[in-house]
């Protein structure tokens, strides 16, 4: 829960979102200011189909991650808010581009390496970082190597597995706990996993509970 400036206190999610901008490099993002949590992914791991599911907004956030395509960071905050430093929204949520295309040139993985390093490095309203993975294929070897980099940018991350309802149900427990092995050792890493499936709502209100806790406006 949050208060706006007409002091009535309402919750970050159940009314509506709207997109500030799209970013292809830092000095483009809106000042820092409200405290803010992104979500990375492989594409096509079911980003879009989440943010809009969390935020019960179907068009917000577009799938936009094809090959060649500009990269962005795309911005998103709470509708009503007038942006002054009086009236800042809650938080915010940052969209950053796919990753993992079998044919991406390098030029296109450097430009997206360079871009989510600085935004992770720089932004220090940054809270949280969720990494999605595909309940279907686990983490593979570019989470792990995004995971490296979240290590080394030292930013806080956690776990949500995508698409639970492809897997069958005695799989999803199984697939939580192997995955928090392969991140026990990770320094950033929260040890919670979160199990979501965008289609039929399964652990979204558990990841929104989540998010309110890392931009500190309790559970
Ligand atoms: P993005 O590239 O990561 O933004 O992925 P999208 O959100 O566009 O989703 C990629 C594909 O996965 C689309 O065909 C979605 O309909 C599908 N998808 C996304 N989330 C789910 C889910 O929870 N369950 C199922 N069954 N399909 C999903």
């Amino acid at each position: 829960m949050t208060s706006s400036s007409d002091g009535t206190t309402r919750p970050i999610f159940g009314n509506p979102w709207i997109f500030i901008r799209g970013v292809p490099a830092m000095k483009f993002l809106p000042p820092e200011g409200p405290p803010e949590i992104a979500f990375a992914g492989r594409s096509n791991v079911g980003k879009s189909s989440l943010i809009n599911a969390l935020v019960g907004h179907k068009g917000l956030a577009r799938t936009s991650n094809t090959p060649g395509r500009t990269q962005e960071l795309n911005y998103f905050v709470p509708e009503g808010y007038t942006g002054h430093a009086t009236d800042l929204p809650p938080t915010a949520i940052v969209d950053m581009p796919g990753y993992g295309y079998a044919q991406a040139p390098k030029e296109q993985v450097d430009a997206w390496t360079k871009l989510v390093f600085d935004y992770l490095r720089g932004r220090s309203t940054l809270k949280r970082v969720y990494v999605l993975i595909d309940a279907r294929h686990g983490i593979k070897k570019n989470d792990e190597e995004v995971l490296s980099l979240l290590d080394k940018a030292a930013v806080s991350y956690q776990i949500v597995l995508t698409k639970t309802d492809k897997i069958k149900d005695p799989a999803v427990p199984k697939l939580v706990s192997e995955t928090l092995e392969k991140i026990r050792k990770r320094p950033a890493a929260y040890p919670v996993v979160i199990a979501t499936s965008s289609e039929k709502g399964g652990g979204l209100d558990e990841l929104r509970a989540a998010i309110n806790d890392a931009v500190g406006l309790g559970a």
